[in-house]
């Protein structure tokens, strides 16, 4: 496959993987579920692990960190990651080796034919960020775990070909669900998660600056459902005339199995 692609490995509040690669060089923005199940779906898409370049961490929490060591270990692959993440996430980093420790900040880096960028997000982590990626004329971006989009994230994301968006939870099901109101709070807050709505919003901001394809990811199983998700992201899509298919393709993540190649 030509150009540059972006596939999620898998995608949900309790592990996250996504793979961006061209022919020349293959990244993985977080490795949050275990390095048997990164492998098995690296598989699914006729690339083995060794073939990995890099993995960036997005931030510490475990469903973006889980089997980052035991991958980096296994096969020989540095981690890059900001200098607070970092120290935050040490301990479980245990016996990573040294020279596979590479601390980034906001200065863009490039491994093989991509350049990669963090840009800040709104999380209650310690220093979490997304992702934008070029290589050649493509850019693609990930960009999941924000309570709020600012104008750094719209800026950062503009101008990307194709983005990996987060669509966490419906604002109904959140409300009406069983989680207890300071969890309910900590989802909704500046420091949480996006709703589907949201999603919606930043979606049709980014079509409009031309971006055309779009994955949803880091969907809630207990507040959201991927029918609801792509119904209320693709009808705020649509609402300026916009067609899907046309004008725009929107896909959906999965925790449980590789999504396609955009
Ligand atoms: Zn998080
Ligand atoms: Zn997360």
């Amino acid at each position: 496959m030509s150009g540059l692609n972006i596939c999620s490995l898998r995608s949900s509040s309790k592990g996250n993987s996504t793979l961006v690669f061209t022919e020349k060089t293959k990244i993985l923005i977080d490795c949050g579920i275990s390095c048997k199940m990164t492998v098995s779906a690296l598989s699914d898409i006729g690339i083995s692990p060794e073939k990995i370049d890099a993995v960036f961490v997005t931030h510490e929490h475990s469903d973006h960190t889980k089997g980052i060591s035991l991958f980096s270990k296994k096969y020989n692959v540095p981690i890059y990651s900001n200098s607070a993440t970092w120290s935050s996430m040490r301990e479980s980093l245990d016996g990573v080796a040294e020279e596979n420790v590479c601390i980034i900040e906001e200065e863009p880096v490039t491994v093989g034919d991509i350049r990669i960028c963090a840009f800040p997000i709104s999380h209650d982590a310690v220093c979490p960020v997304g992702y934008t990626m070029v290589s050649g004329c493509e850019k693609v971006s990930v960009a999941t775990d924000m309570g709020i989009i600012d104008e750094r994230v719209v800026n950062a994301l503009k101008g990307s070909d194709k983005v990996l968006l987060e669509a966490n939870h419906d604002l109904n099901l959140l409300s009406m669900g069983s989680y207890p109101e300071n969890l309910k709070r900590r989802i909704k807050g500046d420091k949480g998660h996006l709703s589907n709505e949201k999603a919606g919003e930043v979606a049709l901001l980014l079509l409009q600056s031309g971006t055309k394809k779009f994955l949803l990811g880091h969907l809630s199983q207990e507040n959201n459902n991927p029918h609801l998700a792509y119904a209320t992201v693709r009808e705020i899509l649509c609402r300026m005339g916009a067609k899907e298919g046309a004008d725009f393709i929107l896909k959906m993540t999965s925790p449980e199995k590789i999504s396609e190649v955009i």
